[in-house]
C-alpha cells in the first residue's frame, strides 16, 4: 500500500515515508492509493477480538511496510493498561435502544487526541529506522490546550525524539495548564508564550520556516517535525474505533449483521469524522456521518451549501477544541468525492488561501451530502444539553460531546432517521469540569472554587470518579516555568536542544 498527495504530486511513498514526512512537498495531504475492503464476515471476526487486536487487524491493512510484530508492538505500547484506564480502551456505553456513546477519553490526558497521539510516536520512530533517517526528531507544537498535553504524553521518553510545546500564557484552562507544566519526561520542554493562540501558532510556523535555524539544528543532528492532525499517522489510528464500536454493538446484540448505523461527531479539524468516512468507504455499514459544530459553524454551512467561507468572526466557546475556522482534513474528503481530481482540489485550496472562500457544486457536493449532515449548537444550547442528558440518562457529557448530543436531536427531528446512532464522546467531563458543574448546578456553584474543588464537587454531586491523572495533578510538582514573548520562541527551542 503506497500513499500520494491530494494535490497531484505523482510521487508514491511508503506508509513510513508518508508518516515521517507529514505534509506532502506540494502542500497536499497524503492519501492511500486504494482502500482495503471489509465485509460482514470480517466484522463478525472483529467481535471476537479485543481493542488492541482489532487495531492490529485494521492497521496492518494500511501499513504494508511494517511487520505484524512491529504493529503489535506499537499497539501494545499505545493502548496498554499502563496508558488507558478502561480495559475496552474505547468503550461503548448505551443510553437507550438506539443511542450509544463511544468514549474516546480513557487515555492519559482524558481527551480523544490520545487515541492517535499515543500511537503516532511508535509509528514514527519505526518510520525513522525504516527510512534510514539519522537525525533526532524534534516535535514542535503550538497548542490551545488538548493537543499539547496529548503530544507530550505520547512522546515523553520516546527514543530519538524531543518535544517542545508552546501554549498561550492566559489562553488555556487551569487544568490544561497544570497538565502541561507538571509534565515529566527527559525529552520534553514546555513554554508559556505571552500572547494568544494565534501568536503562539505563528511563532511555531516562523521557526519551521526559518532556514538558518533549521540548518543550525541539522548541524547538531536535529530535524524539526510536527505532530499535527494532518499526518496520516494520526488519522489512521482513528479508523480503528469506528470498526471497534460497530463490533461492540454487534456483540451486545444492539445491531444485527449489516445493519446501518449513524455516527455523530463533535468536529473541529475534521480529522475524527474523516476517519469515520474512511471506515464507511472500507465497507463499514454507516448510513450518515453527522458533523456537529459549535458557533464556529463554517463546516455546517459548507456541508449544507457547498460554500466554504472562512471570512467570519472567530468565537471562543465552551467547546474550545472545536474553535477552528480552517479544517485542514477536509482536503482529503474533497479528493475522494471528486474521484481523485487533484487539479480541482488544488484550485479550491488555492481559492481558500487567496480569497478565504471556495464553492463545491454538482456531483461532488451531492456525494458529500449523501453521507454528511450537519448542524451546530451555541453555548446556551450546549449547557442546556449537558443538563438534559444528565437528567434523562444520568450520563455526564463534556461540552464537546454535548454539542454532538444536541445535534443528534436536531438530526432526528429533521430527517426522521431511526437508525441507531453512536455519539462520539471526545473528552472526559472532568477536563471541562467548570462548564459541566455550572450546567448542572448553575454558575453560582463555581464561586470561589479552585479547579480541583469544582471537580470534587462535580464528582460528589454525580457519583462519578474523577480520572486519576487529573486528580493527581493537584499534588504534582511544577517542572516547567519558562515564559517568553512570541519573538523569543526560537531562543527557547535553541536552549532546549543545544544547551543541556
Ligand atoms: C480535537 C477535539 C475535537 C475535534 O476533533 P477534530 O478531529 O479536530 O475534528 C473534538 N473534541 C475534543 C475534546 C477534541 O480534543
Amino acid at each position: 500500500m503506497l500513499y500520494h498527495s491530494t494535490r497531484g504530486g505523482r510521487e508514491k511513498l511508503t506508509a513510513a515515508a508518508a508518516i515521517k514526512t507529514g505534509i506532502a512537498p506540494d502542500g497536499g495531504l497524503f492519501v492511500p492509493e486504494a482502500l482495503p475492503q471489509t465485509d460482514n464476515s470480517y466484522l463478525a471476526t472483529l467481535t471476537q477480538l479485543d481493542y488492541r487486536q482489532r487495531a492490529v487487524s485494521i492497521l496492518e491493512q494500511f501499513l504494508a511496510d511494517y511487520s505484524r510484530e512491529e504493529i503489535t508492538a506499537c499497539v501494545d505500547a499505545a493502548y496498554g493498561a499502563a496508558k488507558f484506564d478502561h480495559p475496552a480502551v474505547a468503550p461503548v456505553v448505551t443510553l437507550d435502544d438506539s443511542t450509544h456513546m463511544l468514549e474516546l477519553w480513557h487515555g492519559p490526558t482524558s481527551a480523544f487526541k490520545d487515541m492517535a497521539l499515543q500511537i503516532l510516536p511508535q509509528l514514527l520512530t519505526r518510520a525513522l529506522t525504516k527510512t534510514g533517517e539519522r537525525a533526532e526528531i524534534v516535535i514542535l507544537v503550538a497548542t490551545s490546550g488538548d493537543t499539547g498535553k496529548a503530544a507530550l504524553e505520547g512522546f515523553r521518553d520516546v527514543d530519538r525524539t524531543r518535544i517542545v510545546v508552546f501554549f498561550p500564557h492566559e489562553g488555556v484552562s487551569e487544568m490544561q495548564r497544570l497538565q502541561m507544566v507538571t509534565q515529566e519526561g527527559g525529552n520534553v520542554a514546555v513554554v508559556a508564550v505571552r500572547g494568544n493562540f494565534d501568536d503562539t501558532q505563528a511563532g511555531v510556523k516562523r521557526i519551521f520556516g526559518d532556514r538558518s535555524a533549521n540548518e543550525q539544528f541539522a548541524a547538531h543532528g536535529f530535524k524539526l517535525s510536527s505532530a499535527n492532525s494532518i499526518n496520516w499517522g494520526r488519522l489512521l489510528p482513528q479508523i480503528v474505533y469506528y470498526f471497534s464500536a460497530y463490533a461492540d454493538l454487534l456483540k451486545m446484540g444492539s445491531l444485527s449483521a449489516g445493519q446501518l448505523v449513524n455516527f455523530v461527531v463533535p468536529t473541529g479539524n475534521f480529522g475524527n469524522i474523516l476517519a469515520g468516512y474512511y471506515a464507511k468507504l472500507m465497507g463499514l455499514p454507516v448510513n450518515r456521518l453527522v458533523c456537529a459544530a459549535n458557533a464556529n459553524n463554517v463546516l455546517t454551512d459548507f456541508l449544507r451549501t457547498g460554500v466554504y467561507d472562512r471570512r467570519r468572526c472567530f468565537h471562543k466557546t465552551l467547546s474550545p477544541s472545536m474553535d477552528i475556522l480552517v479544517s485542514s482534513n477536509l482536503e482529503r474528503l474533497l479528493y475522494h468525492v471528486t474521484g481523485g481530481d487533484s487539479a480541482q482540489v488544488s484550485a479550491w485550496m488555492g481559492q481558500l488561501n487567496t480569497n478565504g472562500v471556495y464553492r463545491v457544486e454538482g456531483e461532488a457536493l451531492a456525494a458529500i451530502q449523501e453521507t454528511f449532515w450537519s448542524d451546530w449548537a451555541d453555548d446556551r444550547d450546549t449547557t442546556a444539553e449537558i443538563k438534559a442528558v444528565y437528567d434523562r440518562y444520568r450520563y455526564l457529557a463534556d461540552p464537546h460531546t454535548a454539542v454532538a448530543c444536541r445535534v443528534l436531536k436536531s438530526y432526528r427531528q429533521a430527517t426522521g432517521d431511526e437508525n441507531a446512532a453512536v455519539v462520539v464522546s471526545t473528552a472526559s467531563p472532568f477536563k471541562f469540569n467548570d462548564s459541566v458543574l455550572a450546567a448542572l448546578s448553575g454558575p453560582e456553584a463555581l464561586a470561589g472554587k479552585s479547579a480541583f474543588a469544582a471537580a470534587r464537587e462535580l464528582s460528589r454531586l454525580t457519583g462519578s470518579p474523577m480520572p486519576p491523572s487529573l486528580a493527581g495533578l493537584e499534588n504534582k510538582a511544577v517542572r516547567h516555568t519558562d515564559v517568553c514573548d512570541p519573538a523569543g520562541m526560537k531562543a527557547m527551542v535553541e536552549r532546549a536542544l543545544l544547551q543541556e
